[in-house]
């Protein structure tokens, strides 16, 4: 068999391709995932990590707010070492109408969300950060979730299913017969190398980059880039997710995750042709800051690590100039029923938060397609590194690691950790002192996930990610990238990358302790190690 050919191409590796990817593997089918720069490098790493509860939609858009509820349930089953149960609380402010609250609680209730009003003073004992002059709160199953470490998963567990994935390849074109699309023509962005693949499906699973994907296959799909900015904060200031009970508006959510904490967001539409290189202004820091201490008060105090944007895949409303208000509900699109063109699906739309589903409704349509009857498996499958574990054993199994580094990668990579080899006594040094990243995690990374460079590492381990932004681990892990590459030449390009990748992060918040922190960071690179 032509080693080009598939029963299946998925073009994207953000959440959705990667769960799509899976859920095909799991039906047995031969699957290629093509993806143009890394794994979540769409709005799949550029997002609060909120595993949505459904409780922020259920008032304007049920039907999301109902799958975000059943999908939070399946998720925390099957990816439980991505998700950190945290719980979240929606409060109202002196400034907010407090009668909304009934009616929040009451289409949450609607939607199956349990939504329990409780008292602001025990609001206050959960969660000591939040503002101690709230009037009123909500308590909601929210969660935070790691989306970097959920794509990896599902990659990961799709690969060993035998899928296979082409990073760096964007497609350039279709290969098209009449009215069907029989494959794709492709380019290695490194290489410039052009392979075709062909497949008698294929899915555009590209988020909101799926409109021009779509033309190129000549069909239409409009969509409605909505870009949101957020901050993160150096530490954990609260441990529940906070939310303002109102109206979703700017900077009314407050998310911890692993070491830090992230504001977010605001909504503004964008040229399609602007959402690769998105930037946070200082208006957006400035909202951000304000509004997120009417939250967490300490948050004017904190911090910041970093700027960041992402664009939302929306499917396009004209009449909602802000996307506040088009639905956040899933758009599976069966091209050959809606425009005439044969072998190509795409599916866009949901939330991180209904990756999975997304995935399911998109596999369903290609098995119809392909005449395979096989049911879906991944709302009751575990993924590599939850296997047999809820939560709590989990929790367990961190706890009594026996350094903290140990726990550290437990925390990351679950019930995988046992499986990755500790070679040797300098594997288990340090790379990351600020993420507690060992040298052995590292290695894993390089050897069965698909890095090939820092960038690439940080989003397997979080390298980089921590309160020094790269300063001093960034170096080392150059180090033992070029020995994984046998290619000390390409260490120096690659680190002055990493560390201008971090510095576009830095540079919207730089003032008082981060710019004290950058200088020096510019310092040690400059005039140690002379870069
Ligand atoms: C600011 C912000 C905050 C958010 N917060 C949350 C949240 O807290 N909780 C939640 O549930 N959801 C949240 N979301 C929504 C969520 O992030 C997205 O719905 C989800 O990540 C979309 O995943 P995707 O795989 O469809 O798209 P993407 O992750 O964007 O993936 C699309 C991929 O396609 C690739 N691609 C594009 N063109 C080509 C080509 N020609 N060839 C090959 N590859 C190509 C891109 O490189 C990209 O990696 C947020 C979104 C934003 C922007």
């Amino acid at each position: 068999m032509d080693p080009r050919e598939f029963d299946v191409i998925i073009l994207g590796g953000g959440v959705v391709g990667a769960g799509t990817m899976r859920d095909c593997a799991m039906r047995g089918l031969r699957a290629l995932l093509i993806e143009r720069a890394d794994i979540a490098t769409g709005a799949s790493g550029r997002n609060h990590g909120l595993l949505h509860s459904g409780a922020r939609y259920a008032v304007n858009d049920p039907e999301s707010a109902a799958e975000c509820i059943a999908e939070n349930q399946i998720l925390r089953r099957i990816a439980a070492h991505c998700i950190e149960p945290t719980g979240g609380l929606f409060i109202s402010l002196p400034e907010d109408d407090l009668s909304y609250q009934h009616t929040f609680v009451e289409a949450c209730r609607k939607a199956g969300i349990g939504a329990e009003i409780i008292d602001p003073k025990l609001a206050r004992e959960m969660e000591p950060s939040v503002n101690p002059d709230l009037i009123g709160a909500v308590r909601v199953p929210d969660a935070s979730v790691d989306p970097f470490r959920l794509c990896a998963s599902n990659m990961l567990d799709a690969k060993l299913r035998g899928a296979q994935v082409r990073l760096r390849t964007e497609v350039t074109g279709f290969i098209r017969e009449g009215d069907t699309i029989r494959g794709v023509h492709t380019r290695n962005v490194q290489t410039g190398r052009e392979t075709d693949y062909y497949a008698p499906v294929v899915v555009n699973a590209c988020g909101v980059w799926g409109q021009e994907v779509a033309q190129m296959a000549g069909v239409q799909v409009g969509m409605f880039p909505s870009k949101g900015a957020l901050l993160i904060f150096a530490h954990r200031v609260n441990n529940m997710v906070i939310n303002r009970c109102r109206k979703p508006s700017n900077a009314d959510i407050l998310v911890p995750g692993d070491t830090v904490c992230i504001i977010g967001t605001t909504s503004t539409r964008i040229p399609l042709e602007n959402c690769h290189k998105v930037s946070v202004t200082p208006d957006e820091v400035t909202l951000l800051v304000t509004e997120g201490a009417k939250l967490t008060p300490a948050l004017s105090e904190t911090r910041i690590l970093r700027a960041f944007a992402g664009v939302r895949p929306l499917v396009s409303d004209d009449n909602d100039p802000t996307g506040r208000n088009i639905s956040r509900g899933i758009v599976c699109l069966d091209h050959e029923t809606r425009d005439g063109l044969k072998g190509f699906v795409t599916i866009t739309g949901g939330k991180l938060t209904t990756y999975r589903l997304m995935a399911e409704m998109a596999t369903d349509l290609v098995c119809s397609k392909l005449g395979v009857n096989k049911a879906c498996e991944t709302a009751t499958t575990p993924l590599p590194g939850s296997e047999g574990r809820s939560y709590e054993e989990l929790a367990r199994q961190i706890w009594e690691a026996p350094s903290t580094a140990q726990k550290a990668a437990t925390a990351r990579l679950g019930s995988v950790v046992s499986e990755v080899p500790k070679r040797s006594r300098q594997d288990e040094a340090l790379v990351c002192e600020c993420e507690e990243v060992p040298v052995w995690e590292v290695n894993n990374a390089f050897e069965r996930m698909g890095v090939s460079s820092l960038t690439d590492l940080r989003r397997r381990t979080r390298v980089g990610m921590g309160t020094c932004q790269g300063e001093f681990c960034a170096c080392r892990a150059a180090g033992l990238l070029a020995k994984a590459q046998d290619c000390a030449a390409r260490e120096r390009a690659d680190l002055l990358k990493f560390m201008g990748e971090r510095w576009k992060g830095n540079f919207p918040i730089g003032w008082g302790e981060s710019l004290r922190e950058a200088e020096y960071t510019q310092w040690v690179y400059k005039h140690v190690l002379g870069l």
